[in-house]
């Protein structure tokens, strides 16, 4: 194989990943598996429940770059919940995400 026919190929492969990591989460969110529980499509993890704050009866818009990493996970952290009570956050609710997918989340939105 020639040199630049290798680079070629190297440099298809990188923007396949990037291309990849940037595409929003086209397949169910969630799946069964062999044991029947339902779990993360994507990481093949148990989804996690909690209690989590939010202000209700508040409309909020989440910023587009913010709404489109958010987009390539199918099991994030919704936006506008904290896990701790305050002024801001008053209102008691419960959410269910997956812990890798709101890493994953993390990561990539503090880039
Ligand atoms: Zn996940």
């Amino acid at each position: 194989m020639r040199k630049v026919d290798m680079l070629r190929g190297t440099f298809f492969i990188a923007c396949a990943a990037l291309t990849s990591c940037a595409t929003p989460w086209h397949g169910p969110k969630t799946v069964q598996n062999a044991s029947g529980q339902t779990v993360c499509a994507r990481h093949q993890t148990p989804l996690k429940t909690e209690v989590a704050y939010v202000k209700l009866w508040q409309c909020r818009l989440e910023a587009e770059h913010y709404a489109r990493i958010r987009e390539r996970f199918p099991n994030p952290m919704p936006a506008f919940f904290h896990t701790e009570r305050s002024r801001d956050y008053p209102d008691r609710i419960t959410v269910t995400y997956c812990e890798l997918c709101a890493h994953d989340y993390e990561v990539a939105a503090a880039d």
